[in-house]
């Protein structure tokens, strides 16, 4: 995931001389933490605005409209799934233990932690 991608700019949106701006906000979104939620990334984008402008780099302009398209609440950023969250809830479960078979009607426990769990109560997950 870059911030590019987190804000949903098109390659074409961006002129040549604003992709040094660009690049300048990748690598503060990056060192930030790459924030994904609303107010952070709109403090975010106001830090890249600023700094881009301390050193006199032009920025691409969605960088300040998609600031202010969140603090009025008319965009918000996707969801990010995060690899840690993937680790704990594994996509055949989801982290429940169970895989239900086709129907629907009767399940299996899944070899994911969850379903180890399921399977030995007292069994803590690893991690
Ligand atoms: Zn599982």
């Amino acid at each position: 995931m870059t911030l590019t991608k987190l804000l949903g700019i098109e390659r074409g949106w961006i002129r040549p001389d604003e992709i040094a701006g660009l690049e300048l906000g990748e690598e503060i979104w990056f060192e930030r933490g790459r924030p994904s939620e609303p107010a952070d990334l709109g403090a975010c984008l106001e830090e890249i605005i600023r700094r881009a402008g301390k050193r006199g780099l032009r920025y691409p302009s969605v960088l300040l409209l998609r600031k202010r398209q969140i603090g009025r609440g008319q965009w918000r950023p996707p969801a990010i799934p995060k690899v840690a969250r993937l680790d704990s809830a594994c996509a055949k479960c989801r982290g429940g233990g169970l895989v239900l078979q086709e129907g629907g009607k009767c399940g299996t426990f899944c070899e994911c932690p969850a379903g180890e769990l399921l399977k030995f109560p007292r069994a803590r997950p690893r991690g």
